[in-house]
Formats: C-alpha cells, structure tokens, sequence
C-alpha cells in the first residue's frame, strides 16, 4: 500500500494496541493485525465521484484546480462519496460545491484505479441542468471546453486523462486525445 496511507495505520482502532504486520489464518495475503483482540486493519480503496458535465452545446466543463493536489491543473469535478449516499448524489453533491452546477449524472465514461492515491475514480458523463459557474478555493477558473480545445498538457491527473480520451472515443471519434507526455512527472506522485 501507499507509505502515506501505511503511517496512517498504527494502532487497532478497537483497543488501541500497536498493529502488526503478519500473516493471518485463512487470508491468502498478510494483514495489519492487532495482537491483543485480534481485530484486522483492511486497507481498501476509496471511491471518488466525478462527472463531465456537459453544455447544451456539447462542450465539457473542467475546473482549475486551487488546491493540492495538482494545484493548478484541469480536471473533472468530484470527491470522496460519502457514506451515506449514492454515487450519482455524490457527483451531484461535489460537482455543485466545485463548480455551482446542477447536473443530472447520464451513462459511466469509466471506472478507473489510481493505485498510488489508493482510490478508485467513477466518471460520470452528464447533463447540466441548472446553476451557474462560482469558483472557489477549490476551482479557481472553470471553463467549458469545445471537445478539441481540451487543455491536454494541463490536465491534472492521469484518471481525468483517461476519462477524458475515453469519452472523445466515443462521442467525437474523429478527434485524438492530446499529448500530455512533458507532463507525465505531475502523475508519478
Ligand atoms: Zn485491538
């Protein structure tokens, strides 16, 4: 697993006791196990929500990130789902905070793994129904993009690239993905 999310797990979150890594019965693979009450530490990806929201006039809205990580890049709106809803409330409930949209979440563009954030991204292509753009920390310019204007060297995370291409691929077909190659570096982190 990530080290970042490793020296996050230290101590069993039922009694306390230091966690130890090792080898546990009827489990194929080695656990963060606690030695005094024998509670297990699963680590597991996390699910992040996002969409492409869409315009009427079929150009899809990015946003400059503001915050770490990737300050400054494009990507999609999204976030962390919460524990108490569903995948189309959570890219409903992130793209409004990010960009001051409503949108009606349509047909999954992809699911994708970012093993190094240990997270698992849901991207959604959507309809925008209502709102309008209000930056904020978190998006400090959002734009909507004509599908062969997309900011490819400027894109954010290798997940929104993916998403990105998968969609062009299926609904501008004539269009190619850009290269994003001198910005590959952002990624490795
Ligand atoms: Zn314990």
């Amino acid at each position: 697993m990530p080290l970042w999310l490793a020296a996050s797990l230290n101590n069993c979150s039922r009694c306390g006791t230091g966690l130890v890594f090792g080898a546990v019965d009827g489990d194929q693979r080695n656990r963060l196990v606690c030695p005094a009450c024998g509670w297990i530490a699963y680590v597991n990806p996390r699910l992040v929500v996002t969409a492409l929201p869409m315009t009427d006039a079929g150009q899809v809205v990015l946003i400059r990130r503001g915050i770490e990580p990737a300050v400054g890049a494009w990507a999609q709106p999204g976030g962390f789902l919460e524990i108490d809803e569903t995948v189309n409330q959570g890219a409903v409930r992130e793209t409004l905070e990010e960009t001051g949209l409503m949108i009606e979440p349509g047909e999954v563009i992809g699911l994708y793994s970012r093993l190094e954030a240990a997270v698992v991204v849901l991207v959604f292509e959507a309809r925008i129904v209502g709102g309008a753009f209000r930056l904020s920390p978190e998006a400090t310019e959002i734009v909507a993009f004509e599908p062969h204007a997309i900011p490819w060297p400027e894109i954010a995370f290798k997940t929104t690239y993916w998403a990105l291409s998968d969609w062009l691929r299926r609904r501008h077909p004539d269009l190619r993905p850009g290269d994003v190659m001198t910005e590959r570096r952002r990624w490795e982190g």
